[in-house]
C-alpha cells in the first residue's frame, strides 16, 4: 500500500536537508566575501596610509633642509660643495630621498641632485614648467598658511611625490614670499623599493603599478596637486576568507558531512514514525471496516466499497450484482454447540466463500450470519448467479470442528442492475435481501433472483408480522381442537391444539401462512405460550384426554421453553402429562443434539412427545430409536395416496410394523374418508386424525361435540 505522508515526508526532509546545505554554502560563501571586502578596504587604508607616511616624510625633509640658515647662505653663495656634502650627498643614503632641487628659477639659479650623478648639480631635473608647478602651488598653500607642499608628478616618466618649501630659517613664514624666494624641492621615487616598503610595511603583497584605473578594490590612484591621477598602486588582495575558509575546510566538510548523516538519519526516523503512525491509521482504517474475526470486509468495508463512484458508476450503468447470503442452521449450532464453536464454523465458512469467489467478487460480512458479494461487470447478472451457485456448493460437505460435524446451509438471493432495470447498489442490497428472505423461506436449494413480486410478498410479510402483534394483543388469535381417535374403536384418544387468526382486514388467515412469519421473531414464543394458556383455560385438567400441541423449532431455541411450559400448567392446576408436544421432523435433521437435550427435558417433565409429519423431512426410522418420543404422527401426504398407489401402503405397513417393533404409537394424519379410516386401520395403526373423524373447530364447539370429556362413539363425532 502507498504511503503519502511517507513520500510528503521524505520531501519535507530532502527540502529541509538541501536549504540548510544551500543556507549553510551561502553563509560561507558571504562570510567569506566579506572578510576579504574588509581585508581589500584595510589593505587600501593601510596603502594610503603608508602613501600619506611616505608624503609626509619626503615633506619634512623640505623643511628640514630649506628651512636650514646655512643652507639658504650655501645656495646664496652658490656653494656647490657645502650643498652636496649637507644636502645633496643624502641621495646616496637609502631611505633618504632620491631628488634634491634648489631653485630660484627666475634668476636662473638651479641647483638639482639626483641618483643617476649624484655629485654633479644638474639644473634640468624639472622642466621650467614643473618648477612653475611647484612654484603656482607653494603660493597656493602660503595663501592658506600652509608653507610646504607636495604632490604626485611624473619625471622621466617616473612617478614621484614632490615636496616643496621656500628656503629661509624664519619662523614667521608669511614674511617670504612663494613668487620669487628660492624654494627646497626633494623627491621621492615611487619606485620597486618604495612599494616593497610600503608592501613589507603593510603586509601586502605584489604592491604595483598599474597604469589603468582598475576601478578594483584592490586599487589605489595616485593623484596630482591638481586631482589627476597619476598612477595607480595595484596589489594582491590579502584574502582572509578565503584563507580562513582553506584552514577551516577540513572541519567544515566534516561538519556538512556529520549534518548529512544527521540528516539522512532523522529523516529515516521521521519516516519510521510516519509510517507507523500511518500505518497504525491504515489499520484502524481497516479493522473499522473488516470483520476481525473473518477478516472479510464488514458492514462499513462494504458501504465503503459501493460508495466509491466507479462502483455507482458500474451500477448507474447496469453493470452490477449484489449477491446476499444468510446461513441456514447456524443459529442453531451457535446457540446449541456454543459461540467458539458458532465462530469456528463462521470462519470456515468464510474461508469457503473466500475460495468460492476467487477474486471475481468483492466479499463482505455483513452481520452475524450475513454475507454480501458485489460483482462489477458487463456480465454481473450471470457472473452473480454462477458465483452464488458455488456459493452454496461450497457448503455442501459438512464442516468438520473438533472432531465433530457441522452442516450449514445457504438462503442466497440475487439482485442485479441491468439496462432494463438500472438500481443503486443501496436497492440493490436491499433487493437482494428481499430474495434471499424469500429463498430462506421457501428453503431453496439455488439462489433467488430478484422479482419485483418478492419485495410485494416481502412487504405483505412485513406487514402480517405487525398485525399478528397487534391481533395477539386485541385477541385475533384463537385455539382449535380436532380430534384424534383410536384405530380400534374410533373412540377419542387425544385433541390436537391448532392455531386459528382471524384477521379484521384479512379475514381468516392459516397457521401455514402465518407460522413461518412469526417463527423468524419472538412472536412464535408468544403465540406458543397464548397456544398453552388457552388449551389450559379451554380444556382444564379434567378433560381425561390428552392435548397435542405443536412446537415450532424455532421455540425449542429457548432453553427456558420447558420450564415457561411448565409453570403455565401449575398456574392451570394441570399436569404435564396432559400435553402432548409435537415437533416436526425437520427439527430432528437440522440439528441433532441439542433437540435431544431440549426434548429430554419434556420428557423428565412428563410431557409426551410426538414426531409430527413423519415423511416429510429425511429423518430415517433410525432417529426414532434415539429420541424419546410417544407417538409418530405419519404425514398426511401418505394418508391421502393410500388406496391408490399400492407402494405408499406398502411403505406404510412398514412404518406400522417398524414403531410397533419400536414400541412407539403411530398416528395417522388427514384421514379424510371411511375407506381411509378402514385401509389405514387395516395397515396396523394406533391412532386416526383427520376430517373424517372432525375437524377443528373451536373449543364451545368441540365441547359441544364431545360432551364435557365424555368418551366419544364413532357416530358422535362433529359433522365435517
Ligand atoms: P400439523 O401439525 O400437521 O397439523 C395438522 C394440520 O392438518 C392442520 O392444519 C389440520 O387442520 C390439518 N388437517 C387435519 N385433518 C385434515 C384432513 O383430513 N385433511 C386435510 N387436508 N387437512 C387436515 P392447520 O391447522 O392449517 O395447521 C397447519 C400446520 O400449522 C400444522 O400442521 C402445524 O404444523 C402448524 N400449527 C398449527 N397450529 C400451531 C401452533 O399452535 N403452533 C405451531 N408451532 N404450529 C402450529
Ligand atoms: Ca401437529
Ligand atoms: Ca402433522
Amino acid at each position: 500500500l502507498k504511503n503519502p505522508l511517507r513520500g510528503l515526508l521524505t520531501q519535507y526532509v530532502n527540502m529541509a536537508v538541501l536549504l540548510s546545505l544551500i543556507a549553510s554554502v551561502l553563509i560561507v560563501y558571504f562570510f567569506v566575501g566579506a572578510l576579504n571586502r574588509h581585508a581589500v578596504k584595510t589593505d587600501a587604508e593601510l596603502i594610503q596610509g603608508g602613501v600619506d607616511f611616505v608624503v609626509a616624510r619626503t615633506e619634512a625633509f623640505a623643511r628640514d633642509y630649506g628651512w636650514w640658515r646655512e643652507a639658504l647662505e650655501a645656495f646664496e653663495t652658490t656653494d656647490i660643495n657645502w650643498m652636496y656634502r649637507n644636502m645633496g650627498s643624502s641621495i646616496e643614503t637609502p631611505r633618504a630621498f632620491d631628488i634634491l632641487v634648489v631653485a630660484e628659477e627666475a634668476d636662473g639659479k638651479i641647483f638639482g641632485w639626483d641618483e643617476n650623478n649624484p655629485d654633479t648639480p644638474r639644473p634640468d631635473i624639472f622642466t621650467p614648467a614643473q618648477l612653475a608647478d611647484i612654484r603656482d602651488d607653494l603660493a597656493t598653500a602660503h595663501a592658506l598658511g600652509r608653507y610646504s607642499t607636495s604632490h604626485m608628478m611624473y619625471i622621466d616618466g617616473r612617478p614621484f611625490i614632490i615636496s616643496a618649501t621656500l628656503m629661509g630659517e624664519n619662523p614667521d613664514r608669511s614674511a617670504y614670499s612663494p613668487l620669487d624666494d628660492p624654494m627646497m624641492i626633494i623627491g621621492e621615487e615611487l619606485d620597486f623599493v618604495f612599494l616593497t616598503n610600503i608592501g613589507n610595511l603593510f603586509d601586502v603583497r605584489d604592491l604595483q603599478f598599474g597604469q589603468y584605473d582598475t576601478n578594483a578594490a584592490n586599487s589605489l590612484a595616485l593623484t596630482d596637486s591638481a586631482g589627476h591621477h597619476l598612477a595607480y598602486l595595484v596589489w594582491q588582495p590579502t584574502v582572509p576568507g578565503t584563507h580562513a575558509l582553506r584552514m577551516t575546510f577540513l572541519p567544515l566538510i566534516s561538519y556538512i558531512a556529520v549534518f548529512l548523516i544527521f540528516a539522512i538519519f532523522i529523516g529515516r526516523r521521521a519516516n519510521r514514525l510516519a509510517s507507523t503512525a500511518v500505518e497504525g491509521e491504515r489499520r484502524a482504517t481497516l479493522a473499522s471496516k473488516t470483520d476481525c474475526m473473518t477478516g472479510l470486509a464488514n458492514r462499513q468495508g462494504f458501504a465503503d466499497f459501493v460508495d466509491r463512484p466507479c462502483a455507482e458508476f458500474s451500477a448507474a450503468q447496469g453493470q452490477a450484482a449484489v449477491i446476499f447470503i444468510d446461513l441456514n442452521g447456524f443459529k442453531q449450532i451457535n446457540d446449541d454447540a456454543g459461540h467458539k464453536i458458532g465462530d469456528r464454523v463462521l470462519k470456515i465458512v468464510s474461508q469457503r466463500f473466500v475460495n468460492a469467489v476467487r477474486d471475481k467478487a468483492f466479499l463482505a460480512r455483513m452481520g452475524g450470519d450475513e454475507f454480501a458479494c458485489v460483482l462489477i461487470g458487463s456480465d454481473a447478472e450471470g457472473d452473480a448467479d454462477i458465483i452464488a451457485r458455488r456459493l452454496i456448493f461450497s457448503l455442501e460437505e459438512p464442516l468438520k470442528i473438533e472432531g465433530s460435524f457441522y452442516q450449514v446451509g445457504a438462503a442466497v438471493g440475487i439482485a442485479s442492475s441491468t439496462g432494463n432495470d438500472l438500481q443503486t447498489f443501496p436497492a440493490l442490497l436491499h433487493n437482494a435481501d428481499v430474495a434471499m428472505y424469500r429463498a430462506k423461506a421457501d428453503q431453496l436449494a439455488e439462489p433467488l433472483h430478484y422479482d419485483a413480486k418478492l419485495e410485494e410478498e416481502h412487504q405483505y410479510q412485513r406487514d402480517l408480522c405487525e398485525e399478528m402483534h397487534a391481533g395477539l394483543e386485541r385477541g385475533e388469535f384463537s385455539v382449535h381442537y380436532q380430534p384424534i381417535v383410536r384405530a380400534s374403536d374410533k373412540s377419542l384418544a387425544s385433541v390436537e391444539a391448532l392455531l386459528r387468526w382471524t384477521s379484521p382486514t384479512r379475514g381468516s388467515v392459516g397457521p401455514d401462512e402465518f407460522i413461518p412469519i412469526a417463527e423468524r421473531t419472538s412472536l412464535i414464543q408468544r403465540l406458543g405460550a397464548f397456544v398453552l394458556k388457552t388449551v389450559c383455560e379451554e380444556i382444564g385438567p379434567d378433560a381425561g384426554f390428552s392435548v397435542a400441541i405443536n412446537l415450532s423449532p424455532a421455540q425449542l431455541r429457548d432453553p427456558e421453553l420447558c420450564q415457561t411450559f411448565i409453570n403455565i400448567l401449575d398456574a392451570h392446576n394441570m399436569k404435564p402429562s396432559a400435553i402432548e408436544v409435537e415437533l416436526t421432523e425437520g427439527l430432528l435433521v437440522d440439528n441433532l443434539g441439542k433437540a435431544k437435550i431440549r426434548l429430554q427435558q419434556f420428557v423428565d417433565a412428563g410431557f409426551k412427545v410426538n414426531l409430527d409429519d413423519f415423511g416429510t423431512g429425511f429423518a430415517s426410522l433410525g432417529y426414532l430409536n434415539e429420541f424419546p418420543f410417544s407417538k409418530i404422527k405419519i404425514d398426511r401426504s401418505y394418508i391421502s395416496k393410500c388406496g391408490e398407489d399400492p407402494k405408499v401402503s406398502q411403505t406404510l405397513q412398514a412404518f406400522a410394523l417398524l414403531t410397533q417393533s419400536l414400541d412407539l404409537e403411530v398416528v395417522a394424519e388427514g384421514v379424510e374418508t371411511e375407506m381411509q379410516s378402514k385401509l389405514i386401520h387395516m395397515l396396523g395403526f394406533d391412532y386416526l386424525q383427520g376430517w373424517h373423524f372432525g375437524r377443528p373447530v373451536p373449543a364451545q364447539k368441540f365441547w359441544a361435540a364431545h360432551g364435557g370429556g365424555a368418551t366419544p362413539r364413532a357416530s358422535d363425532r362433529s359433522p365435517n
